[in-house]
């Protein structure tokens, strides 16, 4: 018998799809909701409505953002002819918060895994390519040390070298199989200080 209202019943089955909440933890989140201030409802409501119509990806380096052009893409305080190139926008953001790289950035948006099917074509690779036409001293490589995220890196670097373009990969300090954004930032900043030119 459904002894939960239906409302009730499909606000716990959309929590349950987010990453990493069970069907326990939406049933919390659920109540936790519907027991709070209307207003607070309304202002996640409205601020996941708001995010996913408005957020799309910068033209330039591919990571989320709601204008045109990110932020880092649009400052003219930044090194644009150095680019780290990460898989995803977290990935970014981590490094973005030690304060101490002054470059910009491109986003994959996921890496290569032929186990997984996922080929070149499928992450923004095309986009990074596009970029090197410009003034570009430096690709520094900062996927991460998965299978996945070395074999991107193989990849990148026999297609960037040859075109007489700077590329390095972020040093070891980042253990094997670690993603990025879950590092803490003085790793971070020894495995971008530590960075090996390929
Ligand atoms: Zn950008």
């Amino acid at each position: 018998m459904e002894y939960f209202s239906k409302d009730i019943s499909r606000l716990i089955n959309e929590l349950a799809h987010l990453p990493g909440i069970g069907p326990k933890s939406a049933q919390r989140l659920a109540y936790h909701i519907i027991n709070g201030p209307k207003e607070q409802a309304d202002q996640l409501a409205d601020s996941i409505l708001k995010a996913r119509n408005n957020v799309h990806y910068c033209k330039i380096c591919c990571t989320l953002t709601d204008s045109d052009i990110c932020p880092i893409c649009s400052s003219d305080k930044r090194d644009h002819s150095q680019i780290m190139v990460v898989e995803n926008s977290r990935d970014m953001s981590a490094y973005e918060h030690t304060g101490k790289y002054n470059g910009v950035y491109h986003v994959l948006h996921g890496a290569i895994s032929p186990m997984l099917g996922i080929g070149p074509e499928d992450i923004r690779l095309k986009e990074l390519m596009a970029r090197l036409k410009d003034d570009i001293e430096e690709v520094i490589i900062a996927t991460n040390s998965s299978l996945e995220g070395e074999t991107t890196a193989t990849y990148l670097t026999k297609l960037i070298k040859p075109l007489g373009i700077k590329v390095s990969r972020i040093a070891s300090g980042v253990p094997v199989g670690g993603d990025i954004e879950n590092i803490d930032e003085v790793t971070l900043l020894r495995a971008l200080d530590g960075r090996i030119i390929l």
